[in-house]
């Protein structure tokens, strides 16, 4: 290509498409396997394509991850980028119900515009490795984890409540329900008991806690994932009621002389068995069917009044003293936390202590140390009123009594988990079918695994069927099929799985996205994993990334995959608001199209932008002026290499700024901190636009290299008007050196209207911002200029400031 060095003006319009083309045609973000180099795998969390297209919420995590795979390359990895569509799920569903575009041209149509947004972008993501989890060949080795994990009985179905709604008939997931209303509709939700199929994530608890410690992820993603699962270490009491027995747990056994009332979850399938003996049957009833309304987050609300109603002569066996404790029924119990009872100890509870004060219960207390005629005693400390145990510290204590308990059969040491197994069935169409048939004779038959994929039908009618079945239930030629084992007439299982199962182990295929034999090639998996440098939203830190990490150790156990652990870093960024700091939204009208901007000011600027915009990891509101700011950012640097290109040599001061820069980019790109790598450069090219003599080819060639992972194109069109050939993302790229990087430390003045007032050590090249920013904070320098104006201020580098007041 031929350039016109005298007339290029920066616009790209013409060069990013052009280099997005050359890109494309030359394979050169195609990652190999078995390279020889050093592998490193780069992931962002595929988009689901819904119909509204790119979100710069999405640009933000892209553009940022794709300098680091850029620059990774450029270090000399083979690097693994890649990309694919996580495009199962409701969204599009309801977007089909309402259109009549069925949800399979729907996703057609939305994966190739959200494909056509990304491509213009410049994103140097692995084409060739594109997945789509709504492709039968995928989804059939999502179906086959599902018989993996039927066959080690960790899929199995059970009677749960669900969201439920009255009016359209259907159950829903969480998200749709919006205060307690479905968001569709508008209608009431209520809970309603229907068989899911259930994964017991249970049992991975333990190791998905434990094996945080072998990770690199960011202190406030370990903490959310342990919070989720909830591990708690304490006793479980059996208490009597009747010839009836509920076990209780407590991480409180010192406290157990101080129970007062024994609460049931409504739930709770003894209440049923009392009938006859409570009293007060009614009133029972009536409660129980009001809580029966509420969803279990407005339950187990912690701002929330606890409410209860008690069970009238029916009392429960404290098994430590044999004493005889009231029985209530109570909202906050929840029936698959615990035994679906707790007991209630006011004295050394606050929200016990609550509810006895609310409903007259006695406040006994058993740990000295509080006053507990006006709160309750939480901490630990000496027994009393607790039989032989009195004079024992709680710690003490909670060993003996436990011992005690153990031997007796009466109760023995336990651990709880808040984690609970995961729901896996929805009544929808859009999902992947779950390979399960229901024989009379046989019981549940797993599909066999070479009649994998079960297809979803391809029909007309996706609506819901009104029965709480998925719409699949009323597909008569597609339910009704033969036993695999007896060969007898059965119907299929209708629910689908959730959106999460596609997303669970995407990452893997990406290793070997076009096996039609297994679920990808072990060599392969083996050459990849773990991923190196997973980014993703804070908000997928307890579902996705918790299931994920919990499929791929089931992969690991039954030999799949190659490590205990799937992502070895894991970081998140904040999420992008509109310009008037709200969520954008269609309804607010203050949604902004990655198109528009591209379009405007380059992709290159919006690239930079959204790095620039403020800490990586923090919601940050769009700013238009930002993105003007960004675009003379780049004008002045295409300026300025434009006006440097024929000098022959470098001063040395330019040398020690481009070096330091350098090392800079090298720091910050891999601490996330993208928006100080893009003002260090812009604060080199205003140093360079004011030395252009200074600066030299050899400083113009490495600044090029290191804008490049961040802007891509301009530096491409920059170094080829340079004639240097080869692409700019082919380069090596440059290493600074150690003495030019030095900082020297000098001792600069602080003057107060020429008066020495202060004296700071810092970095020889100190800017007279810097300078600014450090001298007016001192201690001895306030005073002088407190509450007075600055009409001027000296600056002599090296030497010193001088502030000039009025
Ligand atoms: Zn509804
Ligand atoms: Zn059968």
């Amino acid at each position: 290509m031929k350039y016109n060095p005298q007339k290029m003006a920066y616009n790209p319009n013409e060069i990013e498409p052009k280099w997005q083309g050359y890109w494309e045609k030359q394979g050169f973000y195609r990652a190999e396997d078995f390279s020889k180099k050093p592998k490193y795998y780069v992931l962002i969390e595929f988009p689901y394509p819904s119909g509204e297209g790119l979100h710069v919420g999405h640009c933000r995590s892209y553009s940022a991850m794709d300098a680091v795979a850029r620059k990774k390359r450029m270090e000399g990895f083979n690097v693994l980028y890649p990309i694919g569509w996580d495009a199962f799920g409701l969204p599009t569903e309801n977007y089909a119900i309402r259109t009549g575009i069925h949800p399979r041209v729907a996703t057609d149509q939305n994966v190739a515009n959200f494909k056509r947004q990304l491509k213009s972008l410049g994103l140097s993501f692995d084409w060739s490795r594109e997945i789509d989890t709504t492709n039968q060949k995928y989804y059939k080795w999502t179906q086959w984890i599902f018989l993996k994990l039927f066959e080690k009985g960790l899929a199995y179905q059970a009677e749960i409540p669900i969201n439920w709604c009255p009016s359209c008939k259907i159950g829903l997931a969480d998200e749709e329900v919006i205060e307690g209303r479905h968001e569709r509709c508008g209608e009431k939700v209520i809970r309603k008991k229907l068989r899911q199929w259930m994964i017991k994530i249970t049992e991975y608890a333990d190791r998905l806690i434990e094996d945080l410690k072998k990770v690199d992820y960011l202190e406030k993603i370990k903490t959310q994932q342990i919070n989720w699962i909830g591990k708690s270490s304490g006793a479980e009491i059996k208490f009597k009621i009747g010839k009836f027995e509920v076990k209780v747990f407590t991480t409180r056994l010192d406290t157990i002389f101080g129970v007062t009332a024994l609460v049931l979850a409504p739930e709770n399938s003894i209440i049923g068995n009392l009938k006859f003996k409570v009293e007060n049957w009614e009133e029972v009833e009536k409660y129980i069917k009001e809580v029966g309304q509420k969803t279990e987050f407005e339950r187990t609300q912690l701002e929330k009044i606890r409410t209860g109603v008690p069970l009238k002569g029916i009392f429960a066996i404290n098994p430590i003293n044999n004493g005889k404790i009231p029985v209530w029924v109570g909202d906050y119990v929840i029936g698959t936390y615990g035994g679906g009872a707790v007991m209630v100890v006011p004295a050394h509870d606050k929200r016990d202590y609550d509810f006895a004060k609310k409903y007259g219960l006695e406040i006994r207390e058993v740990v000295a140390g509080g006053n507990i005629s006006k709160e309750a005693f939480v901490d630990y400390g000496k027994l009393v009123n607790s039989g032989q145990f009195s004079g024992l510290s709680s710690q003490e204590a909670i060993e003996k009594i436990a011992d005690w308990l153990e031997k007796k059969d009466l109760g023995k040491k336990s651990v709880q988990y808040k984690l609970r197994d995961w729901v896996f069935s929805r009544q929808h169409y859009w999902g992947e079918p779950i390979p399960i048939i229901h024989c009379q004779k046989c019981g549940q038959v797993p599909v066999p695994e070479k009649d994998l994929p079960v297809e979803l039908p391809y029909v007309e009618r996706y609506q819901p069927t009104g029965t709480g079945e998925s719409p699949l239930a009323a597909i008569s030629e597609w339910v009704n099929t033969r036993c695999p084992k007896c060969k007898g007439p059965v119907r299929r299982e209708t629910d689908t799985m959730p959106n999460w199962a596609g997303s669970n182990w995407y990452f893997m295929r990406y290793c070997d996205p076009k096996n039609d034999k297994r679920l990808a090639d072990p060599k392969k998996l083996k050459y990849w994993l773990p991923v190196d440098w997973y980014n993703g939203g804070m908000e997928h830190t307890t579902l996705h990334l918790l299931y994920s990490r919990f499929i791929y150790k089931f992969l690991y156990d039954i030999g799949i995959a190659p490590t205990p652990e799937p992502y070895q870093k894991r970081t998140s960024h904040g999420i992008v608001l509109a310009e008037d700091g709200r969520k954008m939204s269609k309804s607010f009208g203050n949604v902004i199209n990655p198109d528009d901007i591209v379009k405007e000011y380059g992709a290159d600027t919006l690239r930079i932008y959204e790095m620039f915009m403020g800490p990586f990891d923090q919601a940050i509101a769009w700013s238009n002026k930002g993105v003007k700011g960004v675009r003379r950012f780049l004008e002045r640097f295409w300026n300025l290499v434009l006006g440097c290109r024929d000098n022959k040599k470098s001063d040395i001061e330019a040398e020690k700024k481009i070096h330091k820069l350098n090392k800079k980019i090298d720091e910050d790109l891999e601490a996330m901190k993208f928006n100080t790598t893009v003002s260090a450069f812009m604060e080199f090219v205003n140093f360079g636009l004011k030395n252009e003599g200074k600066i030299g080819r050899d400083i113009i060639k490495r600044a090029l290299v290191l804008l490049a992972p961040l802007a891509p194109h301009i530096t491409e069109e920059l170094w080829q008007a340079l004639g240097e050939g080869d692409s700019i993302h082919n380069q090596t790229w440059p290493r600074y050196d150690e003495k030019l990087v030095k900082e020297e430390i000098i001792t600069l003045v602080i003057q107060i209207n020429g008066k020495v007032r202060d004296k700071i050590e810092v970095e020889a090249d100190i800017s007279e911002e810097k300078a600014k920013e450090i001298a007016v904070s001192r201690e001895k320098i306030k005073k002088w200029i407190e509450g007075k104006e600055i009409k001027k201020i000296v600056f002599v580098p090296g030497k010193l400031i001088n502030f000039v007041t009025k």
